[in-house]
């Protein structure tokens, strides 16, 4: 036997599992198809700790993760702002209710943000408990916690075909097998095609492609404490990024997997939203990239012991979640791997079961 658990993916979602599994003296083994960590979605997000985000069980695992990321150093002050015109009320007071924001004072907003338009912006509104997250350190810290435990992170390891034969799963990859009595499927925006070639059903996952673009900070202005900035219903965001800003149109847009790129006009449409309520002409981008955040059809995470086929766990759709949840799902991951009662409770893992899906 290679190990005790196999997971497919090095991002985020299985790193972070792998980690914690190490830490309990579980032989892991990671396979990880790119040549390195993080390659697809955990390389290209906005690195944002914003706990109120997302759905009831998401809001609930980025909460837990709180204390975690506090403790590890990984986190810095960011806060967050919602900007809107005064005939965006509607959308405004839908978004400060969902993400439980503070109304704030005008002036006081604009003395924070210089670059947004008196003559645009009407309503505002915040939050302080939002943080940047140390991404690059998180990925590397828990390579290291799974090699110190004995464990290894494959590169350039496809999973290419998945047998389940007397009560162990065998992958091949490349022209070698490795073999584990439990594999977890962390594979992103792949989580349908490792199902697949598992033989397992499983809800059905749709990855949707977000860009970025990185634009430089405007001329003499150092954006270093501005707060991350929406428009109204995410119609736009924006956020320092060392030095410069990185400005994102927000969209959904479903792709299958694959190595995501940003489309210019997405872009441009984007920028050109952030730019009716800011005075900030971008005049040239520094780089773009975009990203898949695959969700699953109720888009909360998917975490746990596949109800049919035994041995077969899955760590999947974080969505625009993954960092944010890493702690907690990763916690709750190694836990239902290694038969543990769930430390988040048992209701927020039913939340989470594959088995919600029937
Ligand atoms: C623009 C953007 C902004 C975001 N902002 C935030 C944010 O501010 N905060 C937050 O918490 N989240 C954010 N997210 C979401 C977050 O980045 C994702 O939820 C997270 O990175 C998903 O991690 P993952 O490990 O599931 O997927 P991935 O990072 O994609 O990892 C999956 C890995 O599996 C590998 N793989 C697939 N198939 C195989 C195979 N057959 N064999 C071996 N390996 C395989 C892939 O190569 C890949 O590396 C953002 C995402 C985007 C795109």
């Amino acid at each position: 036997m290679d190990a005790d658990v196999l997971i497919i993916g090095g991002g985020v979602a299985g790193l972070t599992l792998g980690a914690r599994l190490a830490e309990a003296a579980t032989k892991v083994v990671v396979l990880e198809a790119e040549a390195a960590v993080g390659y697809h979605t955990s390389g290209r997000s906005a690195a944002l700790f914003e706990p109120t985000y997302g759905l009831a069980p998401v809001r609930d695992l980025s909460f837990a993760s709180a204390d975690w990321y506090h403790a590890s150093g990984l986190l810095s002050p960011r806060g967050v702002l919602l900007v809107a015109r005064a005939e965006e009320r509607e959308t405004f007071e839908e978004d400060l209710q969902a993400m439980a924001m503070t109304r704030l004072d005008l002036d006081e907003v604009f003395a924070r943000m210089p670059v947004l338009r008196r003559d645009v912006v009407a309503l505002a509104a915040g939050r302080e408990d939002v943080f940047d997250i140390d991404t690059d350190r998180l990925l590397q810290d828990s390579v290291k916690a799974i090699r110190a435990g004995g464990g290894e992170v494959r590169l350039k390891a496809r999973a290419e075909a998945i047998q389940r034969d007397g009560g162990v799963w065998r992958v091949r990859v490349g022209g070698e097998e490795v073999c584990a009595p439990a594999l977890v499927n962390a594979a992103g925006s792949w989580v349908n095609e490792v199902a697949a070639m598992a033989g397992v059903a499983g809800p059905r996952f749709q990855p949707y492609r977000r860009s970025m673009a990185r634009v430089p900070a405007p001329e003499g202005m150092d954006v270093s404490r501005w707060p991350m900035t929406f428009g109204p219903g995410e119609s736009w965001y924006v956020k320092p990024d060392a030095g410069a800003l990185i400005v994102s149109p927000a969209e959904e847009h479903p792709m299958e997997p694959h190595d995501a790129w940003p489309e210019d006009m997405v872009l441009a449409e984007g920028i050109a939203r952030f730019e009716d309520y800011a005075d900030a002409p971008v005049t040239r981008l520094l780089s773009s990239w975009a990203g898949l955040r695959t969700f699953s059809p109720d888009r909360v995470l998917v975490i746990g012991p596949d109800p049919v086929a035994p041995g077969f766990f899955w760590q999947a759709g974080q969505g625009g979640y993954g960092f944010q949840t890493a702690p907690a799902a990763a916690r709750l991951g190694a836990d239902l791997v290694l038969g543990r009662a769930p430390e988040v409770g048992a209701a927020l893992a039913a939340a989470v079961s594959p088995a919600r899906f029937g």
